[in-house]
């Protein structure tokens, strides 16, 4: 069942957090609405223009919508991730997402507020939710790759104008996470300071945390173990850090990396193991599983499981 973020958020906040989860493939898909529906908890599923230019848009939005008809039970919304004006123009034009992101945020403050309020005016014509972004966060993913250097938390004091500025109904803020896999490179985890006075002038409004991933350093291993060369100072967000946000306002919690990092796991074990075969159907099998069980993990630790029922 397909529902507005603007309900989920109403019905999260302070309480639980709903997991945000990038897909790119069949296999996500249909495993993303396995998850879903077992732990009974609402998801957000999100398509970024990188998504969106692999599979073609059309394609992409079919297989959500054909997953959605197999599990009817699942909770569900759309959502257009670090959207650009000509992707969330064509999003709204052709329909079928409940959410846009502008990532306005690497753009000064006006013309953040400019951009951004542009893309509600529109969106909201259509009841679509618009999700900004203040603050620059580092790190490297899909098209987006900005230096830890030119990363910045985002400013408290500039919250409340560029909320009511613009109208957007949620925000992204930059507290100490990081896109990709090399998250906290010499740094200290998730700023409560910040989280703390955003909430306090913005009580009740939605925040968003990207780059949620906790990128587990036994699955970094294991992909070593079998032919990776990813760094072992990779580093995600702790979870109990993810987990003690949602009482600061976070709703909305984005996932990508670590879903890749246990594709790349799972394809590089059985093909180390089984190097007689060439059957894409067996490790996709086995990445559906693993994935299912993955975000059956998270939505309990982000206390969402048995959630979906309060949306019936
Ligand atoms: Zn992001």
């Amino acid at each position: 069942m397909l529902v507005s973020p603007k309900l989920m958020f109403e019905n999260c906040y302070g309480k639980y957090g709903i997991a945000a989860v990038n897909v790119f493939t069949m296999e996500q898909v249909l495993a993303l609405f396995r998850a879903g529906e077992k732990a009974s908890a609402p998801f957000i599923v999100q398509l970024t223009p990188k998504a969106r230019n692999y599979a073609s848009p059309g394609m992409v939005l079919a297989m959500v919508n054909a997953a959605a008809d197999l599990y009817k039970d699942a909770v569900f919304a759309i959502h257009l991730d670090h959207g650009d004006e000509s992707h969330i123009k064509d999003a709204l034009d052709s329909g079928g997402y409940q959410s846009v992101m502008i990532d306005a945020s690497h753009d000064d403050f006006a013309n953040n507020v400019k951009r951004t309020k542009r893309i509600v005016q529109n969106a909201h014509e259509l009841n679509v939710c618009v999700e900004a972004e203040l603050g620059v966060l580092g790190g490297v993913e899909d098209d987006i790759s900005i230096e830890e250097k030119y990363a910045k938390y985002t400013n408290p004091d500039e919250v409340e104008r560029f909320v009511s500025e613009t109208q957007c109904d949620s925000l992204a803020v930059a507290v100490g996470t990081s896109h990709g896999a090399y998250k906290f490179s010499g740094n200290q985890g998730l700023q409560f300071d910040i989280l703390s006075e955003i909430q306090d002038r913005l009580p009740g409004f939605p925040i968003v945390l990207h780059g949620g991933s906790a990128v587990n350093l036994q699955e970094i291993k294991r992909i070593n173990n079998s032919g990776g060369i990813l760094g072992e100072d990779a580093s995600g967000v702790d979870p109990d850090e993810v987990v003690k946000s949602i009482g600061y306002g976070v709703v909305k919690i984005n996932i990508a990396t670590d879903t890749r990092l246990l594709w790349t796991r799972v394809h590089r074990e059985f093909f180390r193991d089984s190097p007689d075969l060439f059957d894409p159907v067996i490790p996709g099998s086995e990445y559906m599983d693993a994935y299912e069980e993955f975000m059956v993990h998270k939505f309990n630790m982000f206390k969402a499981n048995g959630k979906a029922k309060n949306f019936n």
